[in-house]
């Protein structure tokens, strides 16, 4: 409740010259930033800041999937589990799953089973934990944009990256990228997520109404911050797997010098043992 009350009666989302109430301009993305393998233990993570929302997430596979009865002979499971922390919105939001967020992972899961190979791994799994630490709106879009980053850092072999975003509408103008008020009060949301290199729509969800030209208008401003989104997405993996000429050399010098090879070993020892018989 405390969210809303600082809202006034009539509050004006955006104002005559086009301006939202945090700034933006109807077709600017909240400041993204990603990092890619952030967790020791999970076999690929990323974290994402999108405006006020902070997500891990972490991916483990293709592993065995268990229980065993769920195992597909002829491909991977992918599962995905959306979780929200308790402290993560401002009215504590009780742990454990609800229908909001069995929803939130079943989309997400469908959106990666239509890129991932899975013929290539039976019966495994590759299992997708996204945690959203803060929510401002959005989070699906930022959860799946982080498990994108997240399935590539752990090498799971897919067709391309997954990126996810949101445009609706308020005060009338269609608007890229709602935050929470926005989301909150305006008119319409509707995320989606894109295969930026076959352009195929992994995701497509709506939230109020939109006529067929501002969903089309929507669609396109997704479509044009996806590849922005995409970009941010192969940097962070760049960022964690290019290594300079310079690191290189720099490794290569820390390096303790290698130990002889077995086989001269081998022929040091017979030399050794060669000498001894010919000595007195
Ligand atoms: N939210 C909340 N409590 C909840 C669920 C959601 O405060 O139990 C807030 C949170 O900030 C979230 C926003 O409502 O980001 C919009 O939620 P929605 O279901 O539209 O999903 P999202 O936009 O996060 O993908």
């Amino acid at each position: 409740m405390e969210d809303i009350e600082h809202i006034p009666k009539e509050l004006k989302l955006i104002d005559e010259n086009g301006v939202r109430l945090d700034g933006r301009r109807f077709d600017e993305l909240r400041p993204i930033r990603i990092e890619a393998g952030v967790l020791g233990r999970a076999d690929g993570s990323a974290y994402v800041e999108w405006g006020g929302n902070k997500v891990l997430a972490a991916v483990y596979g293709p592993r065995e999937a268990h229980p065993r009865h769920l195992q597909d002979p002829a491909r991977a499971l992918v599962q995905c589990r959306y979780n929200m922390a308790p402290f993560s919105v401002s009215d504590r939001k009780r742990p454990g799953p609800d229908r909001r967020s069995v929803e939130i992972s079943k989309v997400i899961s469908e959106a990666f089973s239509s890129v991932i190979f899975k013929e290539q791994f039976p019966r495994t799994s590759v299992d997708i934990f996204i945690e959203v630490l803060q929510a401002d709106a959005g989070t699906r879009c930022a959860g799946l944009t982080a498990a994108a980053v997240a399935i590539a850092d752990a090498g799971v072999p897919m067709k391309d990256l997954v990126t996810s975003c949101a445009s609706g509408k308020i005060g009338g103008v269609v608007c890229l990228d709602l935050n929470k008020d926005e989301d909150n009060f305006g008119e319409a949301d509707c995320p989606m997520a894109i295969v930026p290199r076959t352009g195929e729509i992994v995701l497509l969800q709506m939230d109020g109404h939109l006529t067929y030209d501002e969903f089309q208008k929507a669609m396109g401003l997704s479509i044009d911050a996806a590849k922005r989104i995409y970009d941010l997405q192969r940097d962070a993996l760049r960022r964690r797997y290019s290594a300079t000429v310079d690191e290189i050399l720099r490794e290569a010098a820390a390096a303790p010098a290698p130990s002889p090879a077995p086989a001269e070993v081998a022929f040091d020892s017979q030399l050794d043992d060669l000498g001894r018989e010919g000595s007195p």
